[in-house]
């Protein structure tokens, strides 16, 4: 199953992936971007490609 992955130190909270991802995986806790659902990815990379700071990593697990 893909997973996506933010590494925290790069991440902005911009919600760019939020707004992008077809499957709704990410939301916001309080005011972090955060991954909500890892196990409805289906891997099509678009957060990965998309987010400005390069901040995620979609896994192949
Ligand atoms: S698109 Fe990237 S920088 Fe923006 S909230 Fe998502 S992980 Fe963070
Ligand atoms: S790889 Fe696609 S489905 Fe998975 S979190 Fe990123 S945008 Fe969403």
């Amino acid at each position: 199953m893909p997973r996506p992955v933010i590494d925290k130190k790069k991440c902005t909270n911009c919600g760019t992936c939020i707004n992008i991802c077809p499957m709704d995986v990410f939301g916001k806790d309080n005011k972090e971007v955060v991954v909500k659902k890892p196990g409805e990815c289906i891997g099509c990379k678009a957060c990965e490609v998309q987010c400005p700071e390069e901040a995620i990593t979609v896994e192949n697990g």
